[in-house]
């Protein structure tokens, strides 16, 4: 038997008893393991930027966030299960309505979040009563292989969460398997098409697939917007963590009247960027995560430089660190938005121009690349702003402000279209998703009569 099917086996016969281990018991197994995460913040944080490049602030960022992901889901599961809700009914019947695990929930994960995507699908799985078995990115095993023991010590069964590292081939397997009861998947939107087809040929129960998924996504600014702020907010989305967060601004729209002061701010601020060692507290970006994504990057911008478009592209580390996987800020002015076809997943800000009177042109054009992740709008006309909102279906959308870090429970994060299925993570609507709906209705005047109306005669 392979190890991706020795894993659901092993899951499934753990799915018996967890999910009838009382929620109280199941949601306090993640407030231990929020409580063990930042006690041992120190040693996250570095396997955090020496595994995946983190800079010391991204780590600290991203350990933040995991453990709001385990208490939130705790709070939200200790309302949802458990004892169920009365349903409106006649008199002489019970109607009982509840939510309890599917069975084994199969969890993906990407390298760019190792800890905060990985354990947020967990926890939420976990939490609603679902055996899981959690495949991390094969760049990331480490980071994960990290918080699954935690969360074992914190009382998650290791028969109810099994840990299989491994690459593509192994989520493959796993999502094939005639056991799976759910899949949380985060990555590409590729891997999601791949993972959505695989599940709907499989024989076996029809189950839902939670896919969180990439963006291009866009920031519009007009001529009123505050400079200064721009300037700091698109340096910050499009550069910090090395532009490859899911959120990162690929994308920004500048009014033509007020561009070329932008543009020229924008580059005196990317310049600052200090590129380097993620463990040093001076380190602005660190490296991409590995030789094919930096290749990747680095395969567009030598296009773009054929063409001519290039307006800034800042120095690699050199010295001993230039052997790393360093991709320097890069600023690509396009004549059309149509120019950009596909995620750039790292420091590349493409700019586009527009006239004023071409704006809700500028709408659509967004709305035609079928992705609806995050969004920026910077502007300090309302109306303007309600325009943006009210004809683009983003999932997040962000005004005067940076286009990154969604918190947990405040921000609920996810998009729709080629962006994701929803709900979002970190939001009221994410634990629903993981979990089979029932009604119990009882008859209960079946025992001579109904005891409450009785009751409730007596008083
Ligand atoms: P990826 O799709 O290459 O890999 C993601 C995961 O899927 C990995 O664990 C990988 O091993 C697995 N996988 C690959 N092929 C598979 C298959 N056929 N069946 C099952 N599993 C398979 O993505 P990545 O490069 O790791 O991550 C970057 C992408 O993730 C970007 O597009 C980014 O926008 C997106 N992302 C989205 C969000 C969000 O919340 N919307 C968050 C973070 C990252």
């Amino acid at each position: 038997m392979s190890l991706a099917s020795s894993a659901m086996v092993v899951a499934a016969k753990g799915f018996e008893a967890w999910s009838r281990t009382p929620v109280e018991t199941r949601a306090a197994a993640l407030e231990k393991m929020a409580d063990l995460m930042e006690a041992k913040r120190d040693r996250l944080m570095t396997l955090l930027a020496v595994e995946a490049g983190k800079t010391l602030s991204d780590g600290i960022a991203e350990i933040r966030e995991a453990v709001d992901f385990c208490r939130y889901y705790a709070a939200e599961a200790r309302g949802l299960f458990g004892e169920g809700r009365l349903m409106p009914g006649p008199t002489g019947e019970e109607n009982r309505y509840r939510l309890r695990g599917r069975g084994v929930f199969v969890c993906i994960s990407p390298w760019n979040f190792p800890l905060a995507i990985f354990l947020g699908q967990v926890a939420a799985a976990l939490v609603a009563g679902n055996a899981v078995v959690a495949k991390p990115a094969e760049q990331t095993p480490l980071v994960a292989f990290e918080a699954v023991k935690m969360l074992h010590e914190a009382g998650v069964p290791e028969d109810a969460l099994v840990f299989v590292p491994g690459d593509g081939r192994v989520g493959a397997a796993l999502t094939g398997h005639p056991h799976v009861g759910g899949v949380a998947f985060t990555g590409s939107t590729e891997t999601a098409w791949a993972i959505n087809g695989a599940l709907a040929t499989k024989r076996g129960p029809i189950v839902p697939l939670i896919a969180e998924t990439g963006g291009i996504n866009a920031m519009l600014v007009d001529a009123t917007a505050l400079p200064e702020q721009v300037c700091d907010d698109v340096v910050t989305s499009a550069f910090r963590s090395a532009g490859q967060r899911c959120s990162a601004l690929r994308l920004v729209y500048l009014q033509e009247d007020v561009a070329d002061h932008l543009i020229e701010m924008i580059e005196g601020a990317a310049k600052e960027l200090e590129l380097g060692d993620p463990r040093l507290t001076t380190t602005d970006v660190g490296p991409v995560i590995d030789a094919e994504a930096r290749d990747n990057i680095l395969s567009h911008l030598s296009q773009m430089d054929k063409l001519g478009r290039i307006k800034f592209a800042g120095k690699v580390p050199g010295g001993a660190l230039s052997g790393g996987t360093y991709v320097a800020p890069h600023i690509v002015v396009l004549d059309r938005p149509e120019d950009l076809t596909r995620e750039v997943f790292g420091p590349v800000l493409h700019v586009v121009r527009y006239k004023a009177k071409d704006f809700d042109a500028m709408l659509d054009s967004i709305a035609a690349t079928g992705y609806g992740l995050t969004l920026g709008v910077h502007s300090r006309i309302d109306a303007t702003v309600k325009r943006v909102v009210d004809r683009l279906s983003v999932g997040n959308v962000y005004v005067n402000r940076n286009t990154i870090g969604a918190v947990v429970g405040t921000q609920p994060f996810g998009g729709s279209g080629l962006s994701g299925t929803g709900p979002k993570a970190g939001g009221p609507a994410y634990l629903q998703r993981f979990a089979l709906e029932q009604v119990v209705s009882i008859n209960t005047a079946a025992s001579g009569g109904n005891a409450s109306l009785l009751a409730h005669s007596g008083e």
